[in-house]
């Protein structure tokens, strides 16, 4: 069994990418290829956004997004505590200060409550501008950004969306990166979307803020990149992975839906005990991560081992908060601020999952579960 079966989905339709492949290889516009604008299109239709402009990785996306805003030194940029490093690492990098936020206990997602509360303490206790709300879809399912609208309007303040891991998804009718007044996805191998190597994208309908982007991911181009008006940085997607993730496009709703339908079993299969993802019907989530709560009480580290014993991966998101991590020493604050977060790293334990799963193969990880739970009261 597979965490995410990326060699079936390869087998199961070898020709169509092979194929696909091919024609860049004769091509040979392996930078800039018509493969790159095509996929840019079938990107922001898909998620019904004015533009989508594609980059070299996820990180990129999030620090494009920061740089086209001109975020630096004394703007404060809030983050969840509880996501991948990328989402917080590229606020230090342009000279802004992290403030990190705890997240909501049933969505994993920033907590809209604390988030009002640390804004409202920036701006009593420093001298710094709150800027920017970073948004991330963790695990697949969209954040609150019903409630992020509102706060980002009352402060005047930029909405990022991090949906690397939430491309496909959607909250009610829209679809996840169409929520940020700029998003961001990566198209790493084991996200949602993924391609054979290193990609990303970012998504907004501002038009200045487009052309801004498409400037600085070409060594801040004017006429062209031989005509530099800005700093930029050189971060593209290359052609091979373009034509890769065109068809994969065409596999995606169909691979969530499977995905969908692994979470039901997952969920029903489940003893009582563990803490399920819990979604409103509403909305979907792209299913990144099937992600459990392993009840305090027993070792998870334990039941990792068994689960090895049978041959079943699983993987640890996330187990440092990031607000721990040693490269955000200069920011650490009162670790009391974020009990949700540390108690998630504490507890979760996330689950094989992608659409090539069969049922015996739920089954199994779940009599596994499910046996070690009765056993270890
Ligand atoms: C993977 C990921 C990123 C970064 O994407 P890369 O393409 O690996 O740079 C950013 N944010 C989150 C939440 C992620 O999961």
């Amino acid at each position: 069994m597979e965490f995410r079966d990326l060699k079936v989905q390869y087998l199961n339709n070898k020709k169509t990418f092979d194929n696909s492949i091919e024609k860049v290889l004769l091509d040979t516009h392996f930078i800039g290829g018509e493969e790159v604008n095509i996929l840019e299109t079938k990107l922001k239709q898909y998620v019904g956004s004015k533009y989508c402009i594609t980059c070299g990785n996820g990180t990129d996306a999030l620090l494009l997004a920061l740089m086209a805003w001109n975020i630096g030194e004394g703007d404060a940029v809030f983050v969840p505590d509880f996501t991948f490093f990328s989402s917080a690492e590229v606020i230090p990098w342009v000279g802004a200060t992290p403030i990190f936020v705890d997240v909501d206990e049933t969505s994993y997602n920033i907590s809209v409550d604390r988030l009002e509360t640390e804004i409202s303490k920036v701006l009593r206790d420093t001298d710094l501008i709150p800027k920017v709300i970073i948004g991330v879809d963790l695990f697949g399912r969209g954040a609150d950004f019903k409630q992020i609208r509102r706060i980002a309007e009352k402060y005047k303040m930029f909405i990022l969306e991090d949906g690397a891991q939430g491309f496909g998804g959607s909250t009610g009718k829209q679809k996840n990166c169409s929520f940020g007044d700029i998003s961001t996805t990566s198209f790493f191998p084991a996200k949602p979307l993924g391609c054979y190597g290193d990609g990303g994208a970012l998504f907004t309908n501002n038009d200045e803020w487009a052309d801004k982007i498409y400037s600085l991911k070409v060594h801040g181009k004017g006429y062209d990149k031989y005509d530099n008006v800005r700093i930029g940085m050189n971060s593209r997607l290359d052609t091979i992975q373009a034509a890769v993730l065109i068809e994969k496009m065409n596999l995606l709703d169909n691979e969530i839906e499977k995905c969908e339908g692994n979470a039901k079993i997952y969920s029903e299969l489940l003893n009582g005990a563990i803490v399920r993802p819990q979604l409103s019907s509403e909305d979907r989530s792209a299913w990144a991560q099937y992600t459990i709560q392993v009840p305090v009480n027993k070792s998870r580290d334990k039941l990792i081992e068994l689960l090895k014993k049978n041959e079943i991966p699983s993987a640890v998101y996330y187990r440092k908060p990031i607000h721990k991590q040693k490269a955000m020493d200069k920011y650490y604050t009162n670790s009391q601020k974020y009990p949700v977060t540390e108690s998630l790293c504490q507890s979760c334990l996330s689950l094989p999952m992608h659409a090539y799963l069969g049922y015996s193969d739920i089954e199994n990880v779940c009599d596994t579960i499910n046996s070690f739970v009765a056993n270890a009261r």
